[in-house]
């Protein structure tokens, strides 16, 4: 006679394949990385006026080819941390710029006044949430971009990564 948790694992093993169906074509759709927990993160500007330390969750890592984000950085495209406000700690007051998304939310830029380097992003529809430039972080190994967006912008010599999948625009 098998034992009675053997019935309970055959009663739940369909839902959970469900489940773990789900999870992985939601990833799809719309990459939630599980927000692995990090190192802590530290970060500053090219003259050393802005700085921060980040400590928390990064529960999605992007790169955008967006013209804003090509514009606002100055690069090929915009590599993105998005992590919770209260878990970043920013030394010294980044001067702000901001815009309207093609979506119609507010973006707000905040960069350097001194030396100009673009160092964080905010976006209206994600109250809460703050995006790190990826490339002003000293732990940079930490990046490890889940995904592409806007490639329909994206510049001609721009070579994306096979491995993650890439949007035409902002998926979801
Ligand atoms: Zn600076
Ligand atoms: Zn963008």
């Amino acid at each position: 006679m098998r034992p009675a948790s053997a019935h309970l694992t055959e009663f739940f093993r369909l839902p959970l394949m469900i489940n773990a169906f789900a999870l992985v074509s939601c990833e799809h759709v719309m990459p939630k990385p599980k927000g692995k927990p990090m190192t802590k993160l530290t970060g500053q500007c090219l003259c050393g006026d802005i700085s921060f330390e980040a400590d928390g969750e990064v529960p999605v890592m992007a790169n955008c080819h967006c013209t804003h984000c090509r514009q606002s950085t100055g690069a090929a495209f915009a590599t993105l941390m998005f992590m919770k406000q209260d878990d970043v700690k920013i030394t010294g007051t980044p001067k702000t710029f901001q815009h309207k998304s093609d979506a119609g939310s507010t973006m707000t830029k905040h960069f350097c006044g001194n030396c100009g380097t673009p160092m964080f992003t905010q976006n209206s529809s994600r109250e809460g949430m703050l995006g790190l430039r990826a490339g002003v972080i000293n732990e940079h190994e930490e990046f490890t971009p889940k995904v592409n967006v806007y490639v329909s912008s994206k510049m001609k010599a721009t070579i994306l990564d096979d491995g993650i999948p890439a949007f035409e625009k902002m998926p979801g």
